[in-house]
């Protein structure tokens, strides 16, 4: 079912406000699997808006509008959906009795409340739990209109509440809709990953897109049917392709994390892990105990950015940090080793690198960096050289390590 989005508002136009709205919307109703296949944005003026009413209603079978529900002059939204959908207006009563009993008995309704119990005919309204401006849900000839307040606190709660319950009858009425599978792929490039399914990525059906995320990528596959089950069958057998294809490059699918299947898989082999980070500042960490659980298989780490932390809790060599510096094989290898025998762990996984801006060298250039796994047959090093901002070599440099700890348990699983 293609929809869009109309938001409206000069504000959004001046640079003044973050569409948020739109994000939301487009977040739940693809999740739904809908096809959103617009977002206008529209200042405060009638002409534009309905023009862009116009448009979206030759083009989608349903358009989400937010903003332009309230009592003042600019506010035209209801007035323009009536006109477009050629439907007079009407005055609820209910609806005025329940805008006045949001305000306390002792406040006199703001002047132009009557403008907010006023709706194209035969709408269903829909209540405003954050404010005074209900919403409403406009059905004509098949093609539906869902008009929302602009506050996005507003329009949220009334879509959770009170729209999608709604969507879900209009969807139930046999409609196609679209489904996808993520797939998420590590350590493959753009072009690379494309390479390697040129041949999938021609198909018109199911359809496959690509999506950069920095340091991993999605690989999105979509059908659009009416058949729930035809399309499950259809992404299961598209993902054995590719997993056939691509192996342990794919690290999960849909919303599943880096962290998150590490730590499954952590759990399922009854292995507890610690860290030791230098140039990650403690962000391993931070990625792994965002998953709940994670005090199954996660001691703990120690962030030793200075050297003196190294030395005196890890147990790094002096000698070792005099003569190849911190950002180096053998000192990832000792933190490793170390942050294991400290917290008396199965497995020890270290960072040791330089982040940037300032520190690198012709040597030792921004983006070196040494990720080391102490595991029960001795010590894995990897050198890693990375590129780009403070912050992108420090996100790189996590996921980097996750993988490297994926692909050891993934090992140890199958032998
Ligand atoms: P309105 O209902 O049009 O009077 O909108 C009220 C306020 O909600 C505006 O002044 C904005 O601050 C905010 N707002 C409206 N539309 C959006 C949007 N799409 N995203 C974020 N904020 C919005
Ligand atoms: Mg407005």
């Amino acid at each position: 079912m293609k929809a869009e989005i109309i938001s409206t508002g000069t504000e959004l136009l001046l640079g003044k406000t973050l569409n948020t709205s739109a994000f939301y919307l487009t977040g739940q109703l693809s999740g739904l699997g809908m096809e959103v296949v617009y977002h206008t944005t529209v200042g405060d003026n009638q002409e534009r808006l309905l023009g862009a009413l116009e448009q979206a209603l030759t083009r989608s079978q349903i358009v989400f509008l937010t903003g332009g529900l309230g009592p003042t002059a600019d506010d035209m939204t209801k007035e323009v959906v009536a006109h477009v959908l050629d439907l007079d207006m009407d005055f609820y009563q209910d609806w005025m009795n329940s805008i006045r009993d949001f305000y306390n008995e002792k406040l006199s309704l703001p002047p132009g409340s009557e403008k907010q119990a006023i709706f194209p005919k035969g709408a269903k309204i829909l209540k405003n739990e954050m404010g005074t401006a209900p919403g409403a849900i406009i059905e004509k000839n098949d093609k539906y209109c869902v008009i929302m307040p602009g506050p996005p606190s507003e329009m949220q709660v009334m879509f959770d509440h009170h729209v999608l319950p709604e969507l879900q009858k209009i969807l139930k009425e046999g409609k196609e809709r679209m489904y996808v599978r993520v797939i998420k792929v590590f350590g493959l490039g753009e072009s690379e990953l494309e390479q390697q399914i040129q041949d999938l990525m021609a198909q018109s059906s199911p359809f496959l897109t690509l999506l950069d995320k920095h340091t991993y990528m999605d690989l999105r596959v979509t059908i659009k049917t009416k058949d729930k089950g035809k399309a499950q069958v259809i992404l299961d057998n598209t993902e054995a392709v590719i997993r056939k294809r691509l192996g342990d490059s794919i690290f999960g699918v849909d919303d599943e994390t880096h962290a998150k299947i590490v730590g499954n898989l952590l759990r399922k082999n009854k292995l507890a892990l610690a860290t030791a980070e230098s140039c990650s500042g403690g962000l391993l960490g931070g990625r792994i105990t965002s998953e709940a659980g994670s005090s199954d298989y996660y001691l703990g780490g120690v962030v030793s950015y200075a050297n003196s932390t190294k030395e005196k809790i890890l147990g790094v060599n002096l000698d070792s940090l005099a003569e190849h510096g911190a950002v180096s094989e053998v000192v990832a290898k000792e933190m490793a080793q170390g942050v294991k025998e400290y917290l008396q762990a199965d497995l020890g996984l270290s960072i040791t690198g330089i982040a940037g801006p300032d520190g690198g060298t012709e040597e030792k250039p921004i983006g070196l960096v040494y990720i080391g796994l102490a595991h029960f047959q001795g010590v894995d090093i990897q050198k890693c050289q990375f590129v780009g901002s403070r912050e992108s070599i420090r996100n790189m440099t996590v996921e980097t390590a996750l993988n490297i700890l994926r692909l050891y348990l993934l090992k140890l699983g199958s032998t």
